[in-house]
């Protein structure tokens, strides 16, 4: 009987392109004549490799990540246990009747997101912020279009984030952008000025890209319905209002939620995420198909919508990411109020600590962020914001937002978020404190930085217009 030791196996044992040759189901001129010459590595080579690679990256698991815009970056751990749970792998294509809990599941989050927006009527498909902004534009021009009214332009104001005029002219509308007044919010006069028969809608998102609440946000919504406009409200900031106000009762029309923005899952390096979408009765019929519903006995995909966009997503959206996202909204409860608070509170402490040492160009009690500028040093010292921002890579911090929102020069955008404790935030006062001192006493230094990241200043443009993207051996 054969040993164990003359038993061919391993490396040498199996010859794939021989096995395959042998089962002769791929002509001959298809078959590799030549060793595809990889890397002869051992496991331990390998793993040694990318323990290295991803301990150059910085994440949340190693320090503070104030990052502006970005808003959440806490992702619990039980969320990823809760939402590969068993039951939830099933096939897609099921039929109704076999997915009941999957189907309950998305259902009753639907309900709680419309509790929280205060909306009528919710679609779960969007797999991100921007992809629901698109799905709500869509909506608001089937809209127009079905009540016989042809519409043109969409009004937005010059401090949004750039997906809204992108997603506005990804559906077919023609942006006319308006200024922000001296207090960072929507200029009234300018919006008057804007208005005519053909404006289908504002963007807005509020509190604002300076981390501002509009003030007037229900005056705005009352000159647009005058107008026959609708109000779209991108949901990026909910965070900083959630429990305390709700987009409805600001006048809002449609509104998309990043659930990994207010709802911890994973921002997923451009992955996958959800921006469902959330409308008021009257544009109920527009949402895509399926709409998760119940009718008293069981839960079902209802296709049946008159005068819906169709399908934005295939299947009923990332459910992964939503299953996390209910995890989260079940877990927090009534603290869901105190993640607004925190996130509010922990943004207001840090920019009175900061604004004696950095340009300040709306001092107001902010949200959940706030923009300073790095307007002083750059006069006083000759040391630009992008230069503070790479000494911050020094001190085991990320970089905050530079150079956003684009109405603000020299920007700093700063967001704490809601899960830092006091600690965290001295730390990283005190350290941009030391950067503002630097600037004067040793501005060579802050220049020069990052000193210790392993790749010091890169050519950023020359990396944009001509990356390489070859790989060396
Ligand atoms: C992040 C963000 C978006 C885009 O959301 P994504 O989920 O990244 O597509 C839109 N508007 C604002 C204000 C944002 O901060």
């Amino acid at each position: 009987m054969e040993t164990i030791f003359e038993k061919s196996n391993g490396a040498d044992g199996i010859n794939l392109s021989n096995e395959i040759k042998n089962i002769n189901f791929l002509p001959g001129n298809l078959l590799r004549t030549k060793s595809v010459g990889l890397p002869q590595l051992s496991e331990l080579d390998v793993m040694r490799h990318y323990k290295e690679l991803s301990d150059l990256n910085f994440c949340i698991e190693k320090g503070f990540y104030p990052l502006g815009s970005c808003t959440m970056k806490y992702n619990p751990k039980v969320n990823e246990l809760l939402s590969s749970l068993d039951g939830f792998n099933i096939h897609p294509n099921v039929k109704d009747e076999d997915a009941q809990g999957i189907l309950k599941l998305m259902y009753n989050l639907g309900k709680a997101l419309l509790e929280v927006t205060g909306m009528d009527a919710v679609t779960l498909q969007p797999s991100a912020g921007a992809h629901g902004e698109l799905t709500g534009m869509m909506i608001i021009r089937k809209y127009f279009d079905t009540i016989g009214e042809k519409r043109t332009k969409v009004i937005i104001p010059d401090s949004a984030h750039g997906t809204n005029p992108a997603s506005a002219k990804m559906a077919g509308f023609d942006i006319v952008e308006i200024k922000s007044d001296e207090k960072g919010q929507v200029d009234i006069n300018a919006l008057k000025a804007a208005l005519d028969s053909d404006v289908a809608a504002i963007m807005m998102t509020n509190p604002n890209t300076l981390g501002i609440f509009e003030e007037n946000v229900k005056e705005i919504s009352d000159i647009m319905h005058s107008n026959g406009s609708l109000l779209y409200y991108d949901g990026a900031n909910f965070n900083a209002i959630m429990g305390y106000t709700n987009p409805k009762l600001m006048g809002f029309d449609v509104v998309h939620l990043n659930l990994h923005k207010t709802f911890s899952t994973p921002h997923g390096g451009g992955g996958p995420g959800a921006g469902v979408v959330a409308v008021v009765d009257k544009l109920k019929d527009y949402l895509p198909k399926p709409f998760i519903d119940f009718n008293g006995e069981k839960y079902f995909r209802n296709y049946d919508i008159k005068h819906s966009i169709g399908s934005v997503k295939d299947f009923c959206g990332n459910f992964s990411v939503l299953v996390r996202a209910y995890a989260y909204i079940l877990m927090m409860g009534k603290n869901l109020k105190h993640a607004t608070e925190n996130a509010v509170l922990n943004a207001n402490y840090i920019k009175e600590k900061l604004k004696k040492y950095y340009n300040l160009p709306y001092d107001e009690p902010c949200m959940h962020e706030f923009v300073i500028t790095g307007e002083k040093q750059k006069e006083e010292n000759g040391v630009s914001t992008l230069q503070i921002a790479k000494t911050l890579m020094d001190e085991n911090t990320h970089p905050p937002t530079v150079y956003f929102p684009l109405i603000v020069h020299e920007a700093i955008m700063i967001e704490p978020t809601e899960s830092e404790n006091k600690q965290v935030l001295d730390e990283f006062i005190n350290t941009m404190i030391r950067i503002a001192k630097e600037c004067k006493t040793n501005p060579q230094k802050v220049l020069d930085a990052p000193h210790t990241t392993p790749v010091k200043k890169i050519d950023e443009v020359t990396a944009a217009r001509h990356p390489d993207l070859n790989f060396k051996g």
